[in-house]
């Protein structure tokens, strides 16, 4: 425990990243599958700085972010100090943002609608850059929460393949209460039968489950930073 007046313990994110990607190594082989067949996303919204270095020093590469603007403020000039760094968009996209998310990101996990498909096929032929695809499914079919439900995946998918987009695979953020498990499922059968190779799923609380039941990507931001500081700023 902290004392009075002090400040609370930093977390070591190399420690923490260490234990996950070694639970990660470990939930791959428990299903008989390639650890390297999993790739761990650190999720740095709203994290400090400090705690972002600190995981790109322990050899961390792979990060998600949920707002365009909050990561355009600070990626670019970490790239330029550190080789290798890949981004992904892992939050939703206003259409009127794609311009940016396609000039900055690597992947983009939350395409979940026609129009934004179109905005981001117009952007990449202005660009010339090509991020990775992945279509978010609203697998719980809550009302509230973005992504396609799976009955409207077919077109989006059939629309992306028209639009000859670097389609790569399917991203979920399941109900807070639920058991990510089925989900995972539902999105890794999605997948193959779509012939589409990344499934998203899980996070801090999850993400071994996850694994188990065959993401190929998991997004874990506190269990790697520990608690966010702020929330973060929209957009
Ligand atoms: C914030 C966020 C995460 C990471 O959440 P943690 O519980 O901190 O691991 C993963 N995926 C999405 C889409 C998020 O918004």
């Amino acid at each position: 425990m902290a004392k009075e007046g002090e400040q609370p313990t930093e977390p070591d994110v190399a420690a923490r990243l260490a234990a996950t990607r070694a639970e990660i190594e470990a939930a791959a082989r428990a299903a008989g599958r390639e650890p390297g067949g999993v790739t761990l996303i650190a999720v740095s919204k709203a994290q400090p700085a400090a705690r972002i270095e600190a995981a790109l020093a322990a050899g961390q590469r792979v990060f998600g972010e949920n707002y365009v603007q909050e990561a355009a403020g600070r990626w670019p000039a970490l790239r330029d100090r550190y080789d290798g760094v890949e981004l992904h968009l892992i939050g939703g996209l206003q259409s009127n943002k794609a311009r940016d998310a396609v000039a900055l990101f690597d992947a983009i996990q939350s395409l979940d609608r026609p129009r934004l498909a179109r905005e981001l096929r117009r952007e990449i032929d202005r660009q010339g850059r090509n991020p990775r695809l992945l279509i978010q499914v609203n697998t719980g079919e809550e009302p509230q929460k973005s992504g396609v439900v799976p009955d409207e995946l077919p077109a989006l998918i059939e629309l992306c393949r028209e639009l000859e987009l670097k389609l790569e695979g399917l991203m979920a953020i399941p109900p807070e209460t639920d058991d990510v498990a089925p989900h995972t499922a539902l999105l890794v059968k999605l997948a193959r039968r779509h012939g589409l190779s990344a499934v998203s799923a899980g996070m801090s609380a999850d993400f071994t489950t996850a694994v188990r039941f065959g993401a190929t990507h998991v997004r874990v931001g506190s269990a790697i930073f520990g608690a966010r500081k702020r929330v973060a700023a929209s957009g």
